[in-house]
């Protein structure tokens, strides 16, 4: 077992009942073994890049407390994906639901199926955004800068680029909390 690792865990969905599955995909988060909830993003409506043609994603990002090794955590990733339907066809495809790990503590990976800090994550507003908003002093330690730097770095190098819309609130959820398959946070 190692000493438990604050992880930021990047989610998107746009198959299916999106706002159910990060529900449920949330709740499975926080039912794995020695790992609990402890922040979590609004939902952004955002539009897909990379291939276009499919619909529209709902984004965030979790902050969860885990001392599950980074390896185990993607595998317990993967079988989430799995089990809220998640086929894999074309890359970037459409998807009922995507868990990145974005952060795993400060530490750097680079293994060939594991890259942290996730490498697109300066390079993606629906990734900065969300987590811009429940970690902006957080700092990248490979891009040296905080996540407040980088969404403004990213606004400035793409002005045009609109900013996705919020649809939700941070759920309200009493951390670890869920009622009904929805979350609760209080205070
Ligand atoms: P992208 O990684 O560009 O966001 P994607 O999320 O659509 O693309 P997937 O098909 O979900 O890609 O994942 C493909 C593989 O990426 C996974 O099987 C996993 O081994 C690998 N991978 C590498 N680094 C990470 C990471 N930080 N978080 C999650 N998966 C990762
Ligand atoms: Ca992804
Ligand atoms: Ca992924």
């Amino acid at each position: 077992m190692i000493s438990e690792c604050e992880v930021f865990i990047g989610f998107g969905s746009n198959l299916g009942d999106r706002r159910a599955l990060i529900n449920q995909a949330l709740q499975a988060l926080s039912g794995l073994p020695t790992t609990s909830l402890s922040k979590l993003s609004s939902l952004y409506e955002t539009v897909p890049v990379g291939y276009l043609e499919q619909g529209g994603f709902l984004n965030g990002v979790v902050l969860i407390q885990s001392s599950l090794a980074a390896s185990d955590l993607l595998e317990q990733l993967l079988a989430i994906e799995n089990r809220l339907g998640r086929v894999r066809k074309e890359r970037w495809g459409p998807r009922t639901i995507d868990l990145d790990i974005l952060f795993y503590g400060d530490n750097l990976i680079d293994e060939a199926d594991l890259q942290v800090p996730h490498p697109e994550l300066g390079n993606r507003l629906f990734v900065l955004e969300p987590l811009c908003e429940i970690a902006p002093s957080w700092f990248h330690p490979r891009l040296d800068g905080t996540i407040s730097q980088l969404l403004l770095q990213y606004q400035l190098k793409h002005p045009e680029e609109v900013a996705g819309r919020i649809v939700a609130p941070p759920p309200m959820f009493a951390l670890n909390e869920v009622r009904d398959g929805i979350f609760y946070r209080y205070g």
